[in-house]
């Protein structure tokens, strides 16, 4: 299945992506349920939409946090000018980071090289500490994609990567999770970055050093995850900047694609 989650008319409403691409004759729809289904037990609530007609939302927001893992791509790595390390490399990154697809990526005003990361994503579904690496299919929800937005600058100069990658909008997801992956073909699928409509990075999730299993299990080994808790795998090689105007589109083979645009930031708020 493909979960969404959307605003239809004036609430926020989760439901079951159905495309035409699937076969049968329709249009892409979305059918309510009755609450986040990683919440608890769902069911369908009889109402039907477009698709063309909600707006889609991030998929999830997390409840404790987002994993990030570094140079998991050995291209990556490289073009960076840095090895593979010997364990994973992990940071985190807030959850008020998150947004969802269509929503605008807001450069700060600190920052003078902002770069997308295409990533996947993995969406955890039951709570779990110390998870094998044999049993990590069962502790996993779903995937969706990911952009790991980063002020490269910021991320050379402050000496750790909290800021560099944790200002509000620097981790768009979405469009949906696709929960009937499983972890092996998860771990071979296409994975391209598109700025303005020009391909930059161009992979597959076949080519992390650390695959899907060894990553769940290792950030397990040292904190609890949690539903709704997302690990990102890491980014091909091919990164690069990305300017106030341009739209950066992320599309895993079997997942999606996830569409953002850059702003500059405005005036600060308070609610
Ligand atoms: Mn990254």
């Amino acid at each position: 299945m493909r979960i969404a989650r959307y605003v239809v008319g004036d609430h926020i409403q989760y439901g079951i992506v159905e495309l035409a691409a699937d076969g049968g004759d329709h249009p892409d729809t979305v059918a309510a349920i009755t609450a986040d289904p990683l919440a608890g037990p769902v069911s369908y609530t009889g109402q039907r939409h477009l698709l063309a007609d909600v707006r889609l939302l991030a998929p999830v927001i997390p409840r404790s946090k987002v994993v990030g893992i570094g140079r998991n791509y050995a291209a990556h790595a490289a073009e960076m000018g840095n090895e593979v390390p010997d364990e994973p490399l992990v940071f985190l990154k807030p959850n008020t980071s998150v947004i969802g697809p269509g929503e605008a990526i807001v450069r700060p005003s600190t920052t003078s090289d902002l770069q997308y990361e295409g990533e996947l994503a993995v969406v955890i579904g039951r709570i779990g500490r110390d998870i094998p690496v044999e049993r990590v299919g069962e502790a996993v929800f779903g995937y969706t994609v990911a952009n790991d937005v980063t002020a490269r600058d910021l991320q050379r100069t402050d000496g750790q990567w909290t800021r560099a990658k944790g200002y509000d909008t620097f981790c768009p997801l979405g469009p949906w999770i696709v929960t009937h992956l499983s972890v092996d073909e998860a771990s071979d699928l296409g994975i391209r970055t598109r700025l303005d409509g020009a391909i930059v990075q161009e992979s597959s999730t076949s080519l992390l050093v650390r695959g899907i299993s060894d990553l769940v299990s290792y950030v397990s080994s040292f904190t609890t995850l949690l539903p709704g808790d997302l690990i990102l795998t890491g980014t091909p090689a091919g990164v690069g900047p990305m300017l106030p105007g341009q739209r950066v589109e992320i599309e895993i083979d079997g997942i999606g694609s996830l569409e953002n645009v850059v702003i500059d930031e405005g005036a600060g708020e308070i609610a």
